[in-house]
C-alpha cells in the first residue's frame, strides 16, 4: 500500500439528478465509519439496508451500504459505498456525517489516483475511466472501455519488453569491446531494431486513431458558393436524424454541426464559399474558412466534374497530416453513377446531395477516417494527446539509436537513446511518473472518481 492513510469521501453521482445517490468512502477509517453508521461490522460485499443517522441520531435517509475490504476494491483500500435517494441535500448531510466520523472530502480524481498508486490500474487505464465518462459517441465509449480493460497498456508493455531486450543486447556488446564492432554490425541486431521500429509505428498510428475516436473527426467542408456544401451537410445530418449538439460559437460565416455517424462523432464545419473576392465581409469569411481548414482532420472539397481541378488549385496544398476528400456533387444532373475513385489530390467520391446517391460511399469513407471500419466492431482503443506525444518521442529516440548504430557504430550512444525511449514508454503506463504529471492527469477527473 503506497497511498496516503487518510480516508476520503465524495459524492459519486450527479446530485439532484433523481434516481439513487452514491457516496463513496475509501481509506483506513472506511470500515469504522461503516460500522458506526450500521451499528455493527458490515459483511463484505453484502447489501445492508441501513438507516443513515447524523450525530444526534436524527435520520438522514435510509439506503443501502456496501463494504469492500482491501485489497479487493476499486482503490485497493477499504471502500464503503452508501446509496441514498438522489437528493443533493441528503448526500450533503451524509457527506458531512462521514467527514465527522474521520473522512475528508476527496479531491477530483483521488479515488482513481489511489487505485493507480495501489497498482489496481495503470496510468493509461486510469485515464480511460475519465475518457469513458467524457465519451460523446458509442465508438468513443467502446474504445475507452477497451483501454480500461488494458488493450492499450498491453501493447505498450509488449513494446517496452522488446525495447528492453534490444537494450540489453546492445549493452552486452558494449561490455565486450573487443567484439563490439562485429556485434553492432550483426544483421540480427538490425533485424531486431527494425522489428521494434515497425511495432512502434503501428502502435503510433493506432494511437492517433484512438485519439480521433475520442475527440471525433473534425471535417471542414469547403467549396464554391452553390457547389452544394449546405445540401451535403444537411443530407449527412438528416440521414442520421441525430444532431447531437449545436456547437457554441457558430458564426454567420462558419456553421458547425456535430453528428453521429453510426456511433462515431463527426464535427462538420460548413465554411463560407471558396473564391477570390474583393468583398471585405466575404474576405473575412474566407479567412475564417482557412483558419478552420488548418485545424481540420479532413478537408472535404465539394465541387462538380466541371470545376474540380480549378477548385483543387484554389484550395492550395494540403496541410500535413490532413486528409483530402473530393466530392463531385450533382451527379444526378449529368446522370452519372455514384463512385469512389482515387485521385492525385485525394479520394474522389461522385454523389448527389440532392438524391442521396453515393452518400453511403462518403459515410463509409468518413467512418474509416474516424477510426471505425466496416461494422465498427474493430479493436480500437482510446488514446490521449499525451500518449501520441510520448510515442513520438520514443520514435525520435529509436531513430537516433538507429543512426548511432548504423551510421556511427556507436553502441554507447544507441544504448543511451534506448534508455530515453524506455523512459518515455514507461510514462504511458505510469511506470515512470512525476508528481506534476499525476497532478495534471487526475485533477482533470471529476470529484468522486
Ligand atoms: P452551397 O452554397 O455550397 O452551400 O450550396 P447549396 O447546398 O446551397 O446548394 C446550391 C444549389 O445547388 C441549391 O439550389 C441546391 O438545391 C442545389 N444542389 C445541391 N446539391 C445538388 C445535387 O446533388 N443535385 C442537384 N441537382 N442540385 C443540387
Amino acid at each position: 500500500m503506497t497511498a496516503a492513510a487518510e480516508t476520503i469521501a465524495a459524492i459519486a453521482t450527479a446530485p439532484g439528478a433523481g434516481g439513487i445517490g452514491v457516496l463513496r468512502v475509501s481509506g483506513t477509517q472506511a470500515t469504522a465509519i461503516a460500522t458506526t453508521l450500521l451499528g455493527r461490522v458490515p459483511q463484505p460485499r453484502h447489501a445492508h439496508y441501513c438507516a443513515f443517522r447524523d450525530a444526534a441520531s436524527a435520520l438522514i435517509d435510509r439506503g443501502i451500504m456496501l463494504h469492500f475490504p482491501q485489497p479487493n476494491s476499486f482503490t485497493g483500500e477499504d471502500v464503503v459505498e452508501l446509496q441514498t435517494h438522489g437528493s443533493a441535500v441528503v448526500l450533503d448531510l451524509l457527506l458531512r456525517r462521514v467527514c465527522e466520523l474521520g473522512a475528508r472530502p476527496a479531491r477530483a480524481g483521488e479515488f482513481s489516483e489511489r487505485a493507480f498508486l495501489n497498482g489496481k490500474l495503470d496510468l493509461a487505464q486510469a485515464e480511460a475511466i475519465a475518457d469513458l465518462i467524457a465519451s460523446q459517441s458509442e465508438a468513443a465509449a467502446r474504445a475507452a472501455l477497451r483501454s480500461l480493460d488494458g488493450a492499450f497498456s498491453l501493447r505498450v508493455k509488449r513494446l517496452l519488453a522488446n525495447l528492453v531486450d534490444l537494450r540489453v543486447y546492445i549493452e552486452a556488446a558494449i561490455d565486450f569491446p573487443e567484439e563490439e564492432i562485429d556485434f553492432l554490425a550483426a544483421p540480427e541486431l538490425r533485424a531486431r531494431l527494425d522489428a521494434v521500429s515497425d511495432e512502434l509505428s503501428t502502435l503510433l498510428s493506432e494511437t492517433r486513431r484512438g485519439l480521433r475516436l475520442a475527440d471525433g473527426l473534425h471535417v471542414v467542408i469547403v467549396g464554391r458558393p452553390n457547389a452544394g456544401k449546405s445540401s451535403l451537410l444537411n443530407a449527412l445530418a438528416a440521414q442520421d436524424r441525430a444532431i447531437v449538439t449545436p456547437v457554441a460559437g457558430t458564426t454567420r460565416d462558419v456553421l458547425r454541426e456535430n453528428i453521429q455517424l453510426d456511433g462515431v462523432l463527426l464535427t462538420l464545419v460548413d465554411t463560407a464559399g471558396l473564391r477570390e473576392s474583393a468583398d471585405i465581409v466575404e474576405r473575412e469569411g474566407m479567412r475564417r474558412a482557412r483558419g478552420e481548414l488548418e485545424r481540420a482532420d479532413v478537408a472535404l472539397l465539394v465541387s462538380d466534374a466541371e470545376h474540380l481541378n480549378a477548385d483543387i488549385a484554389l484550395l492550395g496544398p494540403a496541410q500535413s497530416g490532413q486528409t483530402r476528400l473530393l466530392v463531385c456533387n450533382k451527379i444526378d444532373l449529368a446522370q452519372l453513377p455514384p463512385q469512389r475513385v482515387g485521385h492525385a489530390a485525394g479520394i474522389r467520391i461522385d454523389l448527389s446531395a440532392r438524391t442521396g446517391e453515393g452518400l453511403d460511399l462518403l459515410r463509409r469513407e468518413l467512418k474509416s477516417l474516424a477510426g471505425v471500419d466496416g461494422d465498427g466492431s474493430n479493436g480500437a482503443f482510446s488514446a490521449r494527446t499525451r500518449h501520441v506525444l510520448a510515442l513520438e518521442r520514443v520514435a525520435a529516440h529509436l531513430a537516433a539509436a538507429e543512426f548511432a548504430l548504423v551510421g556511427q557504430q556507436a553502441g554507447e550512444l544507441a544504448a543511451e537513446e534506448l534508455r530515453h525511449a524506455q523512459r518515455d514508454l514507461g510514462e504511458l503506463t505510469g511506470e515512470y511518473t512525476s508528481d506534476d504529471l499525476l497532478g495534471a492527469i487526475f485533477s482533470s477527473f471529476c470529484i468522486g472518481k
